[in-house]
């Protein structure tokens, strides 16, 4: 099962999960990870790769999802190559340790955080951007210093091979490997011990994820999803709006982590707001997206039924055709879904926008802080108060004003989820962190003794409220 290019059934876990997880550690032990100059050169090596096996990474997204190679590089394999460019420049400084003051009850001293890599790692990757969420991750963990192996999406079969050749070909096993497979492969490397998990799927299987590591006192970073919303206020330009929500909603065929779930608009709006969605449905794709090279398809059949029967909740505003031949799902737009209704219940996942009625703000406020913390939430007004007010009374991974999604791309900021949609965060330097155990150090010369701590205390009380 390890490394092997050609299966991806799943077959009963084999046996050398163990003994690969064994050889990482011994590797890791020889504290070879350790220097500046390894980390840069595994991130060289991951560099080379990527823009060696390009073509056949845009080939596989194209196999596995229908991207176009442009939706690819946009979305998937671009940022990649930022990513590494900007660890490789910055894993010097990331690696520093970074000084905390020292209260003077403990002068003369000096404090910092020390980054330890955390050490042997597992990367579980799911299918909707299976080579970006497969690698990102991977950068992180390089330049912490980490060995990892990681075990991509079995629904992206095309992408996992290439990920398996590519890897495989760049590092050797006792720095990176590629398991191939699916729930037993995943359920066989979650029973062996690891110093840190990286998940990034869906709530559900992050719950068994996370007790799966409970067992050995695993990290975890647990990149989720969940139903992220749109707020649309009454100042909106209403043109702009929804043709940002519908890039978002309709990229990758609805696949997205991210992607802008479903709409609260007073109802007003709702006319004039599916009528501009369908135009720039029409302007991206045009009048039959079927026929365009840049509109993805659904992963699998059981996708595509999951989401044909969420269309069923409401009413079809516009949209609704598919094939489930080629596993095509038009881009949709629903009306008057029940709230208890699946549609509304589940993250869907799908080219499936349902937009619903919300007269004011507060209700739209409401709307949110009554269901699971959103992993993004996407405010729109042109009235300043309005965004300021959503951001600080509702609480989501991650929020963008004026436009959806685009968050994902700025690597200073940490991508994560809160509460069910996920724990911790990482891109850019917060990569690297996720990969380390931030050490609490304080270092102090045995010169200046300052009795003022050690008993007896007698007659110290007036000092230390002084000092304290
Ligand atoms: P998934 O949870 O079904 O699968 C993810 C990975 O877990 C796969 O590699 C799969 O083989 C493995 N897996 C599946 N079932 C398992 C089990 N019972 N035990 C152990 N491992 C198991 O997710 P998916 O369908 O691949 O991806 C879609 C979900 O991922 C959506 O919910 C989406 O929001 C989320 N997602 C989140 C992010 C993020 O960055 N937060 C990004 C992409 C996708």
């Amino acid at each position: 099962m390890v490394q092997s290019p050609s299966r991806l059934t799943d077959a009963p876990p084999s046996p050398d999960v163990k003994a690969l997880v064994e050889k990482q550690r011994a590797y890791f032990e020889t504290r070879t990870t350790l220097p500046l100059q390894w980390r840069r050169e595994q991130l060289q090596a991951l560099d080379r790769a990527a823009h060696k096996y390009e073509a056949e990474i845009l080939a596989a997204l194209k196999s596995d999802l229908s991207k176009s190679p442009e939706e690819a590089y946009l979305t998937e394999v671009g940022s990649i190559y930022g990513e590494i460019k900007n660890a490789l420049k910055n894993v010097k400084g990331w690696m520093k340790p970074r000084r905390a003051l020292a209260p003077v009850v403990i002068q003369p001293a000096r404090a910092y955080q020390y980054a330890d890599p955390l050490g042997v790692t597992l990367i579980i990757a799911p299918w909707n951007y299976p080579y970006q969420l497969s690698i990102a991750p991977l950068i992180g963990a390089l330049a912490a210093g980490c060995t990892a192996v990681l075990k991509p999406s079995e629904l992206a079969p095309a992408t996992s091979r290439v990920l398996a050749r590519m890897l495989g070909e760049a590092f050797p096993p006792e720095v990176v490997s590629v398991v191939e497979g699916g729930v037993e492969a995943s359920k066989a490397l979650l029973a062996e011990r690891w110093d840190l998990i990286f998940f990034t799927g869906g709530t559900q299987v992050g719950r068994v994820v996370a007790e799966a590591a409970a067992k050995h006192l695993t990290p975890t970073i647990l990149e989720l999803g969940g139903k992220s919303p749109c707020i649309i206020d009454r100042s909106a330009d209403l043109e702009v709006t929804a043709r940002r929500i519908a890039w978002g909603k309709y990229v990758n065929a609805g696949q997205t982590c991210i992607a802008p779930d479903y709409v609260l608009i007073p109802p007003e709006l709702k006319g004039r707001f599916t009528e501009l969605v369908q135009k720039a449905v029409r302007s991206f794709y045009g009048n039959d997206a079927r026929a365009s090279s840049d509109y993805g398809r659904i992963i699998s059949t059981r996708h595509f039924e999951r989401i044909s029967a969420l269309a069923a909740d409401g009413k079809v505003a516009f949209g609704g055709d598919r094939d489930a031949a080629s596993r095509y799902f038009a881009p949709t737009v629903i009306t008057d879904a029940p709230l208890s209704s699946s549609l509304m219940q589940e993250e869907i996942f799908g080219p499936l926008l349902p937009i619903v009625d919300c007269p004011s703000l507060d209700e739209a406020i409401r709307f949110v802080r009554a269901r699971p913390k959103p992993l993004a939430l996407y405010s729109f007004a042109r009235d300043a108060s309005v965004n300021e007010r959503v951001l600080a009374e509702t609480s989501s991974g991650g929020a963008v004003v004026n436009d959806v999604c685009v968050h994902f791309a700025v690597e200073g900021l940490p991508f994560g989820g809160v509460g069910e949609s996920g724990l911790g965060g990482y891109h850019g330097r917060a990569s690297f962190d996720a990969f380390s155990h931030k050490k609490s150090v304080v270092k102090r010369p045995f010169a200046l003794d300052v009795k003022l701590r050690y008993p007896p205390y007698g007659g110290k009380l007036g000092l230390f409220k002084r000092f304290m």
